[in-house]
C-alpha cells in the first residue's frame, strides 16, 4: 500500500474538537487531512447550543474536586482565548450569561461554527475526507507517524503525519465499552449524542499504548422519560428531564436517594446506581409552572416535557392531591403509599426550615401545591467521562505517564478531566482542539528544522 499523503496534522473526527483544531492548524500554516466517519461533519456539536464552563478555578474545584489539576486549569484559564478565537473566524457569540447554578458561558450557533471551520480548512487547501473509517494508527519506533484509513468503498489508503489527533467524540454508541467502562448496566441507556462516536479514539489510542481512565469517573447524560426511544435529535432536548433540578426524585423502593438540586445531569449518573435504574420523578403546581415550562437557560424555548412524555406513552401521572399517589399503577413496580409518605417527609422538614435527607443545597420548598406531575425516568448518555490520557497540552499519555510521540487526543475522547461532576463538553472540546492545534505546531516546526541542515531543533 501507497502512502497517499503526508502532512503535518491528521486529524480523526470531524466534531467540535477535530474541526476547531483543523481550523486552527490551517491558520498556523499547517497541512491537515480531516477523516470524518459520517456523511457530513459536526458530531454532536451540531445539537449543542453554548459553549459553557466553571468561570473560575474555585468554582471549578468546587464543583469537580475529582478532576484533574492540570486539565481543570487549562480549561479555566484558556476558555476566553477559546471565545475569541470562535469570535475570529466570523461566528457571533453572544455575551456571557450564567448556565445552570454555577457555570458562565455565551450560546453561539454550532452549525455555523463547524461549517466555517470546514470552509476554512478546504480553503487552506486542506483535505477533508468524508465517510471515512481509520483501521489503525501507524507506528515507528512508539511514535504515531500516521494512519490507515478505509474509504468507504473499502479502499485502503495510508497517511503519514508529524501529529496525529484522535477527536471521535466518545464511545457512548459502544454498548460494550459502556458496560465496561461506565456501569455494567450502561447499556440500557438511550444514545443521546450524534450514532458515530462508538469508540474509535479509545480502540486506536490504547492499541498504540495510551492510558485511559478514569474508573468510576462517570458520564454526561440527563434524564428522559421511560420507555420512550428517541425518535430523531430534536428530542434529546426535547424530551430530557432539565428540571429535575426542582422536582423530587425517587427510587423503586421509594426513597429519595441524591441532591437533586445538584444538577439534572448529576441526577442522571445517581440514579445510574439505583435499582433498575429507574425512578419516579415527581413536582408540583409551582415546579410546572416555573421550571417544566419554564426556560432551562435563559432565552431557551421551553417545552411542556411532561405533556410530551404522556403524549407519546411515557409513564406519566396526574395527582389532584398527594393522597392520590396511593394509587401509582401498580405495573410501574412502586408502592404508592410509601412514596405519597416520603413526599409528605420531605414537606414536613422543608417547611420547618428543616435539612432533608438526603441534603438539598438549593430548592428547599415544599412541594405542596397540587396538582402534581409524575413522571418516572431514566438516565441517557452523551458521553463517558472515562477516556484517553491527556496532558495540558493535549497530548496523549502512554501507561508509564510519557507522552506517546506523535498522538494527540481532545473532546470527549479524552478522560481525567471530568469525575462525577460536568462543566461544558463544548468548552472541552474548544480549549483542547486549541490546545492540540498549538502542539501540533510546535512539533511541525521541529521536524521542518530537522531536515534542514545546519539548523538546530528548537
Ligand atoms: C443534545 C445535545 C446538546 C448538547 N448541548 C451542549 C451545550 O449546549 N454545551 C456543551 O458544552 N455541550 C453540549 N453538548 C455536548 C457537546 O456536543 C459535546 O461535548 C461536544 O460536541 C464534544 O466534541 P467532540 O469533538 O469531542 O465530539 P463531537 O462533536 O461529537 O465530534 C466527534 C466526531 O467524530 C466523528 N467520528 C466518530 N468516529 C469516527 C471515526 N472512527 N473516524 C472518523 N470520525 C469519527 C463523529 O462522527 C463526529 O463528527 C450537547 C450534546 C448533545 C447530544
Amino acid at each position: 500500500m501507497q502512502d497517499h499523503q503526508s502532512v503535518d496534522l491528521l486529524v480523526v473526527g470531524a466534531g467540535m474538537a477535530g474541526l476547531t483544531a483543523g481550523a486552527r492548524a490551517v491558520r498556523n500554516g499547517l497541512s491537515v487531512t480531516v477523516v470524518e466517519i459520517g456523511e457530513d461533519v459536526g458530531g454532536s456539536a451540531r445539537y449543542a447550543g453554548y459553549a459553557w464552563t466553571a468561570p473560575s478555578h474555585e468554582v471549578m474545584e468546587r464543583h469537580n474536586p475529582g478532576g484533574e489539576a492540570s486539565l481543570k486549569r487549562a480549561l479555566v484559564d484558556r476558555f476566553a482565548e477559546g471565545i475569541a478565537w470562535i469570535r475570529s473566524t466570523g461566528v457571533e457569540v453572544k455575551d456571557a450569561q450564567p448556565i445552570l447554578s454555577f457555570g458562565q458561558g455565551h450560546q453561539f450557533d454550532t452549525h455555523h461554527y463547524v461549517d466555517t471551520c470546514r470552509r476554512i480548512i478546504v480553503e487552506a487547501g486542506g483535505t477533508l475526507l468524508l465517510t471515512t473509517d481509520t483501521a489503525r494508527l501507524l507506528l515507528e519506533g512508539g511514535t504515531v507517524t500516521g494512519a490507515e484509513l478505509v474509504t468507504a468503498d473499502g479502499a485502503r489508503r495510508k497517511v503519514r503525519a508529524t501529529s496525529t489527533l484522535l477527536a471521535t467524540g466518545g464511545f457512548q454508541g459502544d454498548t460494550d465499552l459502556r458496560n465496561q467502562f461506565v456501569h455494567p448496566h450502561a447499556d440500557r441507556m438511550e444514545l443521546r449524542s450524534n450514532p458515530h462516536s462508538r469508540g474509535a479514539g479509545h480502540r486506536l489510542a490504547t492499541a498504540a499504548g495510551a492510558a485511559t481512565g478514569r474508573a468510576e469517573a462517570g458520564f454526561y447524560g440527563h434524564l428522559i422519560p421511560s420507555g420512550i426511544p428517541f425518535a430523531d435529535p430534536s428530542d434529546f432536548v426535547d424530551l430530557s428531564l432539565y428540571y429535575s433540578e426542582h422536582a423530587l426524585l425517587f427510587n423503586l423502593l421509594g426513597e429519595r436517594f441524591t441532591d437533586e438540586t445538584l444538577g439534572d445531569h448529576l441526577t442522571a449518573m445517581a440514579l445510574m446506581e439505583q435499582p433498575e435504574n429507574r425512578g419516579l420523578l415527581i413536582a408540583d403546581a409551582r415546579v410546572f409552572r416555573d421550571w417544566v415550562v419554564g426556560s432551562y437557560v435563559r432565552g431557551a424555548v421551553a417545552v411542556d416535557k411532561f405533556a410530551l412524555a404522556d403524549k407519546r406513552g411515557g409513564r406519566t401521572g396526574f395527582a389532584e392531591s398527594l393522597d392520590e399517589l396511593d394509587h401509582l399503577p401498580e405495573e410501574w413496580g412502586y408502592d404508592g403509599p410509601s412514596v405519597r409518605a416520603a413526599v409528605e417527609r420531605f414537606n414536613a422538614r422543608a417547611a420547618a426550615g428543616e435539612e432533608p435527607v438526603p441534603g438539598r443545597r438549593l430548592d428547599r420548598m415544599p412541594l405542596d401545591e397540587p396538582p402534581y406531575y409524575v413522571i418516572e425516568t431514566v438516565p441517557a448518555i452523551t458521553f463517558p467521562f472515562h477516556g484517553v490520557r491527556i496532558d495540558d497540552r493535549a497530548r496523549v499519555l502512554g501507561e508509564d505517564g510519557q507522552p506517546v510521540e506523535g498522538l494527540l487526543a481532545a473532546g470527549s475522547d479524552t478522560g481525567g478531566l471530568w469525575y462525577r461532576a460536568y462543566a461544558g463538553g463544548i468548552a472541552s472540546a474548544l480549549v483542547f482542539g486549541l490546545t492540540a492545534a498549538g502542539s501540533a505546531t510546535v512539533r511541525a516546526v521541529r521536524a521542518t528544522r530537522a531536515t534542514r541542515p545546519g539548523e538546530a531543533p528548537l
